[in-house]
């Protein structure tokens, strides 16, 4: 199928996949223990009950390598999935590279982008365990918009706070909120203790993922009706996005083709897993071999310099506390434009397998990551969302590696999103008032310095 002229490779709605790919199943050495963030010690199913149903609990701690999409979910993916993959044409012939170069579309889903995959799924679960309402919080507004859609969809009311910063400078995004049914505070709020704590210190403080995560995290531990949702970073989360990459191997398959290198964004790792995961787990079985390449903004280097450590996963250190690579909880990181991409720390299952040398990390500076959007959007028509420009950028480089060394390698990569709520970012750049960010070396020392101290036994290496 895959002739000289085909540009996307749509799979049937018949061919969706209908199990989430569980990558701990393949697991050469398995995941560290998550700790409970006041005692330290190793958390069990009963102390996450509070925050989440425990169908998500449970999947968070599966070893099982399938775990069947519901019915339900899979009638949702359908308004948008299988999401289509596409052949970059037009960038393969701007670049003048001999190499292929494939993407797949996330931005198709009603929200922009790949979050629907895990908003709808959590919607579903928590609604068959008579949750009423979630609570979340949200940095640029993606993630917000994409739970209030998936909340609308299973009847379950939704509270956001949103980061303040991003609640002001992205009024559309509030309204996309706003028009799925959800409430919305900009955070910190004085709708909670830990919002109000931190603006007594500082009453214009502008917010942070890990401020915002408090926030939420409270609403759920002291309402007995509300649960907590969290749009990256956990297990569950990474799992129900892996049906991006199962999809992509299949659409591989129609073009007869099969990355040699493969590359998302990072933020919390979502996207990138989602794709990741079902091709790295044909490696750890043996099956096939790729290179997979871990794109991060150098505003906020998680996986290139942040230690792999355990840390709190929020400000005021009521999230479970987990391995990963982080810069410290505390660590706000420089009002780049990619908001998606400015958490503190990194998924634990992307953390562990960097670890153990199945990803290379880089991280790149947003003035060369906004060029290569540009570029991308000239050459395939999508204006990605700043976030995928950072996965554009790397796969551009590799393109320009290929012709340099005259190989014809496949690139795949994830484009996560579409931007057209970022326009304001576009302008920025166009209009020359975009920079670039030192890596923030004083302020991650002092953030990485409040790092919890766990005991060996609690953690049993
Ligand atoms: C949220 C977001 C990201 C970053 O989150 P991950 O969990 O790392 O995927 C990347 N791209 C887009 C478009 C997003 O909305």
């Amino acid at each position: 199928m895959g002739d000289d002229k085909t540009r996307k490779y749509v799979l049937p709605e018949s061919e969706m996949p209908e199990a989430y790919y569980n990558i701990q199943a393949d697991l050469p050495v398995p995941l560290p223990p998550v700790l409970h963030p006041g005692t330290l010690e190793p958390v069990t199913p009963d102390d996450l009950a509070p925050l989440f149903p425990m169908s998500l609990v449970m999947q968070e701690v599966s070893t099982e390598r399938e775990h069947e999409i519901p019915e339900p979910v899979q009638d949702v993916y359908r308004m948008y999935r299988p999401s289509p993959l596409i052949r970059a044409r037009g960038l393969e012939k701007a670049l003048d590279t001999p190499a292929k170069i494939y993407y797949k579309n996330e931005g198709v889903s009603p929200p922009g982008s790949h979050k629907p995959n895990t908003a709808i799924a959590q919607a579903f679960y928590n609604k068959q365990e008579g949750v009423t309402k979630i609570s979340t919080e949200t940095g640029a507004g993606q993630w917000g918009s994409a739970l209030s859609m998936a909340c609308a969809m299973f009847d379950i009311d939704c509270t956001v706070f949103m980061v303040r910063v991003s609640y002001d400078q992205k009024p559309y995004r509030r309204a996309m909120i706003e028009t799925y049914g959800a409430t919305i505070y900009p955070s910190p709020s004085d709708q909670t203790n830990a919002g109000r704590a931190i603006l007594a210190e500082d009453p214009d403080c502008l917010g942070s993922l890990g401020m915002a995560i408090s926030e939420a995290v409270e609403v759920a531990a002291l309402n007995d009706d509300t649960k907590y949702s969290l749009g990256s970073v956990l297990n569950h989360v990474l799992m129900h996005q892996t049906i991006i990459g199962q999809e992509a191997i299949k659409q591989m398959e129609m073009a007869d083709d099969y990355p040699d290198v493969i590359i998302g964004c990072t933020g919390g790792g979502s996207n990138f897993a989602g794709l990741v995961f079902p091709f790295i787990g044909q490696q750890l079985r043996g099956e096939a071999n790729a290179r997979v390449i871990a794109v991060e903004p150098a505003a906020c280097p998680t996986l290139t310099k942040g230690p792999y450590a355990f840390d709190f996963g929020d400000t005021a250190h009521l999230a479970p506390v987990v391995k990963m690579h982080t810069l410290g909880s505390t660590f706000v990181p420089p009002g780049i434009h990619a908001g998606g991409l400015r958490y503190h720390g990194m998924a634990p299952l992307v953390s562990h397998l960097l670890d153990l040398g199945y990803i290379e990390p880089v991280a790149l500076h947003q003035l060369d990551v906004f060029a290569a959007g540009v570029q991308f959007a000239r050459a395939e028509g999508i204006i990605p969302a700043p976030e995928s420009n950072h996965a554009i950028s790397a796969a551009i480089s590799e393109a320009l590696r290929c012709k340099e060394e005259g190989s014809e390698e496949t690139i795949l990569f994830n484009l996560s999103g579409h931007g057209h709520f970022d326009m304001g970012a576009y302008i920025a750049y166009m209009g020359g008032q975009l920079v670039d960010y030192d890596y923030p070396e004083e302020e991650i020392a002092m953030a990485l310095a409040g790092l919890p101290v766990v005991s060996v036994e609690a953690v049993g290496d």
